[in-house]
C-alpha cells in the first residue's frame, strides 16, 4: 500500500510496472508525429476513420473498439468515467483503439461516438499491461482516463493555449492535465474514503521521462506524481470547486 508520502518522496519508491508510454514518448501515426498524447486532427482522422462506428457494426474487423471484452470491468469504468464527466464537466466518446504501434492513450477534440466533447481513445495494449498489475489495475486505468479527461477539459476550455503557449515542451500541458487527474482523485476519494488515490501518483509518476530538452518531455516522474498531488489537494483537502481548481492549476504549471 502506498501512501502519499511514499510516492512523492520515498527515496526507495519501487517502480511497480516498468517504463511506461502513455504521455511519455512520441508516437507516429500514419506519418504524423505526435509530441503529446493531445491527438491533432490529421492523426485523428486516421484513427477514427479506419473503421464504421462500432456500435454500427461489429464485424470482428473494426480498429475501435467500444469495450474492453471483460464486461464487469466495462460497467465499472463506464461508471467511473461517468463520474469524470460530470466533476469535470465534459463528455467525451471513449473507446478502445489498436496501439501495436506503441502502446498509449490519446485525447482528441475530433466529435465522435455522438458525446459533444471529443474522443478518448485507449489503447487495448496499454491496458492489458496496467490490468496485469497486482494492486489496483482498475485504478491505474482509470488515473489514464482521467490525464485524458484532462486533456478534453483543456480542449474546452482554451487551456492548452493559455499554458501552453510559447513554451518549448509539452509539459505544461501534460502537467495541467495530471492536475486534473488529481483533482478527480481527490473528490472522489471524499465520497469514497477507501479509494486508493496514491495510485493516481504513482501511475503518472510511472509515466515521467527525463527527456527535459526534447519537445515530447512531459514532465520527469517526480513532477508529474507532485501534478496529481496538487490536484488532490485542491479536491480533496481544499475542496474547491471546478472553476477554482482550474485557476490554481494554470498558476501552478505557469511556475514550473
Ligand atoms: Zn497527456
Amino acid at each position: 500500500m502506498w501512501t502519499r508520502r511514499e510516492t512523492i518522496f520515498g527515496g526507495a519508491l519501487t517502480i511497480l510496472w516498468g517504463t511506461g508510454t502513455t504521455c511519455a514518448h512520441a508516437h507516429n501515426i500514419g506519418g504524423h508525429e505526435l509530441t503529446g498524447c493531445m491527438l491533432p486532427d490529421p492523426a485523428a482522422n486516421i484513427l477514427l476513420n479506419r473503421s464504421a462506428p462500432p456500435w454500427l457494426s461489429l464485424t470482428g474487423n473494426e480498429e475501435l473498439f467500444p469495450k474492453s471484452g471483460d464486461s464487469q470491468f466495462d460497467y465499472a469504468l463506464a461508471h467511473t468515467l461517468s463520474a469524470m464527466s460530470e466533476l469535470l464537466h465534459v463528455l467525451p466518446g471513449f473507446c478502445y483503439f489498436d496501439d501495436s504501434e506503441g502502446e498509449n492513450a490519446y485525447a482528441t477534440n475530433r466529435v465522435r461516438l455522438n458525446r459533444g466533447d471529443g474522443t478518448v481513445l485507449f489503447g487495448k495494449g496499454l491496458l492489458r499491461r496496467l490490468m496485469r498489475q497486482k494492486e489496483h489495475p482498475d485504478v491505474s486505468v482509470a488515473a489514464v482516463c482521467a490525464h485524458e479527461f484532462g486533456h478534453i477539459l483543456q480542449y474546452k476550455r482554451g487551456l492548452t493555449q493559455i499554458v501552453g503557449a510559447g513554451q518549448p515542451t509539452v509539459k505544461r500541458v501534460e502537467l495541467q492535465a495530471d492536475f486534473f487527474a488529481g483533482y478527480f482523485a481527490g473528490v472522489r476519494k471524499l465520497s469514497r474514503p477507501q479509494f486508493p488515490a496514491a495510485v493516481f501518483a504513482l501511475t503518472q509518476y510511472n509515466f515521467g521521462d527525463n527527456m527535459v530538452n526534447s519537445p515530447k518531455h512531459h514532465g520527469r516522474p517526480d513532477e508529474r506524481a507532485a501534478a496529481i498531488v496538487q490536484g488532490f489537494e485542491a479536491g480533496f483537502r481544499e475542496r474547491r470547486s471546478l472553476d477554482q481548481a482550474i485557476g490554481i492549476s494554470i498558476n501552478y504549471v505557469k511556475q514550473l
